[in-house]
């Protein structure tokens, strides 16, 4: 009798547990999953209903994404991929894995397209400016120190054998990813995304973004607020509707020390081993692919500003440039930029075409959308 009624008990309580495993509560749309990561933050907004379980199951999996890039790319972790590599006997060729190769890859690509401005060698000087994982108080450089490791760097500096997966250090250079290992990382999530099935969604790691389908059943594109380039106050300069392509940003506003009144960026120019100096506040690049996007608004940033901007017209970049202009700034875009959102769009936000010279109506500091 017991021992039916325990019966009785337990497939009771199976069905319950069956029930509530049908009856999974939805999330509504957006879902929006956050957490840190490289030393920022990340957020994928997903824009339709999910299951609870379906939401935890996708976070679990963006989660491994994020993390296997940091164990391959982070030059913060001791026991990265990176790190092990920067260790290597000068001259020894090291077998890597495709993904850190594939980084190796586009970094050698943008390097050469940009004239050496994209440098992943330049970790050595990173961290003597104290902008990387060398913990230091922040301060100039000793001249010394700065001369002998500019002498060692150079994007010929590490070579790649695509073929057997290796590649090796041909001076005692610290290669640093920072600058195009974020974008990786989105791109990475944002294709394990697309494999889960899912079409429509935004990826953003600390700025750097893909996009795809669009944000609500309105069918709605994204928007994407372009900040003003004050570290105080972050707020959306221009807001730009956009889908299907990554949006990354490189800007000198917020990542910076002062001393003496002056202020110094975290990228560094690999011509002079010293934080770049000119009046170019950021730079905002749409791409196909954010790993790629990202390198290029680094190098665009150690360019300068026409520079930049000739660079992007020579090789086809939709890039929107502000530039430092007393206490407001000057907005620039390429024509690749322009034909992707549009001269109607342009026109809205104030921002002048290409070709049209910018300085004569320099006054859109306080331009709103
Ligand atoms: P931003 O978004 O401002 O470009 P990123 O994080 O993408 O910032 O890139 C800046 C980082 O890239 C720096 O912190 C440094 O580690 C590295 N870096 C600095 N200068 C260069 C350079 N000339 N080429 C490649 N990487 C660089
Ligand atoms: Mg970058």
């Amino acid at each position: 009798m017991t021992r039916r009624l325990s019966l009785f008990a337990l497939a009771a309580l199976l069905l319950i547990v069956s029930l509530s495993g049908c009856s999974e509560p939805l999330r509504e749309a957006p879902i929006t999953l956050k957490g840190q990561i490289f030393g920022t933050y990340y957020q994928v907004i997903v824009a339709k209903p999910m299951r609870r379980d379906e939401v935890a199951d996708i976070e679990a999996g963006i989660l491994d994404e994020l993390e296997a890039v940091d164990a391959s790319m982070s030059t913060y972790r001791e026991d990265s991929e990176l790190s092990t590599f920067n260790r290597s006997p000068v001259g020894e060729w090291q077998s890597l894995s495709p993904e850190l190769m594939q980084v190796l890859k586009i970094s050698r690509q943008v390097s050469k397209a940009s004239g050496g401005a994209f440098d992943i060698t330049v970790g050595g000087l990173v961290n003597l400016w104290s902008f990387g994982p060398e913990a230091r108080p922040e301060k100039i450089p000793p001249e010394g120190q700065l001369q002998e490791r500019l002498a060692q760097i150079g994007p010929d500096k590490v070579e790649l054998d695509t073929e057997a997966g290796r590649a090796r250090r041909l001076s005692d250079v610290y290669v640093d990813l920072s600058g195009v290992a974020k974008g990786y990382g989105v791109d990475q999530v944002g294709d394990y995304l697309e494999a889960q099935g899912i079409e429509n969604f935004l990826v953003d790691i600390g700025g750097e973004l893909v996009l795809r389908g669009h944000r609500d059943d309105d069918r709605d594109p994204w928007r994407v607020g372009v900040e003003v380039p004050d570290e105080r106050r972050r707020v959306a300069q221009y807001v730009l509707a956009l889908t299907d392509m990554s949006v990354a940003t490189s800007g000198d506003y917020r990542n910076y020390f002062e001393e003496d009144g002056k202020r110094y960026s975290h990228t560094i120019d690999p011509r002079t081993g010293r934080p770049v100096e000119h009046a170019l506040a950021s730079v905002t690049v749409l791409g196909e692919t954010t790993a790629n996007a990202d390198a290029w608004a680094t190098a665009l940033s150690v360019l300068g500003p026409r520079a930049s901007l000739e660079a992007a017209r020579r090789e086809g970049l939709a890039v929107l440039t502000l530039e430092r202009d007393g206490e407001g700034w000057i907005s620039r875009v390429s024509p690749a930029f322009a034909e992707r959102v549009g001269d109607a769009t342009l026109d809205k936000l104030g921002i002048p075409r290409p070709g049209q010279d910018p300085a004569q109506d320099s006054d859109q500091d306080n331009e709103g959308t």
